[in-house]
């Protein structure tokens, strides 16, 4: 009988924290096989906002959510939904929500997070200088928008919680003020918070390939198949996949809003949910973006992706299987045309990703507490272009037993 051969490290997913993990091992001189599934039109990593959110430090889950998240889920196509047949499903996950909303829960997770975000935005100049990335960036700030003083005042508890953790960003208080760094939205606006270091992704589905193709490149392999399972054998993990076993010393679960099937397997479950989000991308010369808009009373934002515009956000927890609903995106775009008078709404492509969420809003980053031979990264939820060359480093820092660039107790496999 041939002997199997035993990869070095074999990442499962393709996505950009799984990319970015391949190259921060392989940068460390190891061997590194990706496999992912065929299916482009999965990865949440392809088609989002392209947004690097270095200053949204705030989980979703906080204290006022409680608050707000019923008169949401009245309205089906407001910012937050659940399908009525999905509602028994998510109740458990919804209760471990709630108390991640308790005030000592969100504060820490407050903290862990942004010690996560100084790590992420450091790791990201140093992905892009690995990879000659800059041409696929850009800087051109965010405003966060708020119709009256009324909602302005309101978040102004979430500005003074940047400045507390030394985010740079300056309040503009009247339509003028905003007028002057984005002309054309609609003078209900009269209050922003505009954050001038946040950058963009020109294309986060050039990102991910620009990066892939650095990967192959290196020497780097990427195998378009599903892993059905784990199972660790004495000498290496094995893989069951579709096209027969695989073999590695070492395994990284990177497989995005897929990675609970994977990681109970082996015994460990996840309260890992998908919080469903649309899109529609507009064509060149929808509207003259200057900068990365945020309607936050809205649950949406509107960015530049290449030349043209991209309309997107919502929160659908719908799950894995059913179909999508449209006419979230359609509702959003309508918004947006109250909002940017000027926008052109035609020509667009719609789209709907899985954004990969733990209740608590902060990824697994960690080594499986069960097989050492398995280490996580998943969960990233809507943060996941921005801490994915962040979370790359640290899981080549787990993988070589190195302690890791920051503290990992707020994302440790065991917290739930
Ligand atoms: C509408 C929307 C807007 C967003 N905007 C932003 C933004 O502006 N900024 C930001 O930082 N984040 C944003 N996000 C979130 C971000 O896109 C995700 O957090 C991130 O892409 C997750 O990356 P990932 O690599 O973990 O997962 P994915 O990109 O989903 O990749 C996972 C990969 O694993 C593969 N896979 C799954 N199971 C298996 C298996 N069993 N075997 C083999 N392969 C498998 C999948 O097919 C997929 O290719 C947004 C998400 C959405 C939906």
């Amino acid at each position: 009988m041939m002997a199997e051969k035993v990869h070095d490290i074999i990442v499962i997913g393709g996505g950009l924290v799984g990319i970015s993990a391949a190259l921060a091992l392989q940068g460390r001189g190891r061997e590194v096989l990706v496999l992912d599934r065929p299916d482009e039109t999965l990865k949440a990593s392809q088609m989002n906002a392209g947004a690097f959110a270095f200053c949204n430090v705030e989980p979703l889950a906080t204290p006022g959510i409680m608050r707000k998240a019923p008169g949401w889920l009245l309205d089906p196509l407001g910012p937050l939904s659940v399908p009525p047949s999905y509602a028994f499903n998510i109740l458990p996950w919804m209760l471990r929500f709630w108390r991640a909303s308790l005030p000592d829960r969100y504060r820490q997770a407050v903290l862990a997070q942004s010690a996560m975000m100084t790590h992420c935005e450091a790791a990201l100049k140093r992905q892009v200088g690995a990879t000659s990335g800059a041409a696929f960036l850009r800087q051109e700030g965010q405003l966060q928008l708020y119709e009256g003083a009324g909602e302005y005042r309101a978040s102004l508890e979430e500005w003074n919680l940047r400045k507390e953790l030394g985010i740079a960003f300056e309040l503009l208080e009247s339509a003028e003020a905003i007028a002057a760094l984005q002309p054309g939205l609609d003078p209900r606006f009269t209050h922003a918070g505009f954050t001038p270091h946040w950058t963009n992704s020109v294309d986060p589905k050039l990102w991910l390939a620009h990066l892939t193709e650095v990967f192959l490149q290196r020497g780097g392999a990427i195998e378009r198949l599903a892993v059905a399972a784990l199972a660790p054998g004495e000498g290496a993990v094995e893989l069951r996949t579709s096209s027969g076993d695989y073999h590695a010393s070492q395994i990284v679960v990177s497989a995005g809003a897929w990675s609970h099937h994977l990681s109970r397997s082996i015994g460990e479950p996840f309260p890992l949910e998908t919080e469903r989000g649309y899109n529609t991308t507009l064509p060149e010369g929808a509207f003259d973006l200057k900068t990365h808009l945020t309607f936050s009373g809205h649950g949406f934002v509107v960015s530049k992706i290449n030349e043209g515009i991209r309309v997107g956000g919502a929160v659908e927890l719908g799950g894995l299987n059913l179909p999508p609903n449209y006419k979230r995106a359609e509702t959003l775009l309508n918004k947006a045309k109250q909002f940017l008078p000027a926008l052109k709404t035609d020509g667009g492509t719609q789209w709907m990703g899985y954004r990969p969420t733990l209740p608590d809003s902060l990824p697994v980053i960690d080594r499986s507490p069960s097989e050492r031979r398995v280490v996580y990264a998943f969960g990233h939820g809507h943060l996941g272009l921005t801490q994915s060359a962040g979370t790359g480093e640290i899981v080549a820092a787990l993988v070589h037993d190195e302690t890791p660039p920051i503290d990992l107790g707020a994302f440790s496999a065991s917290r739930f």
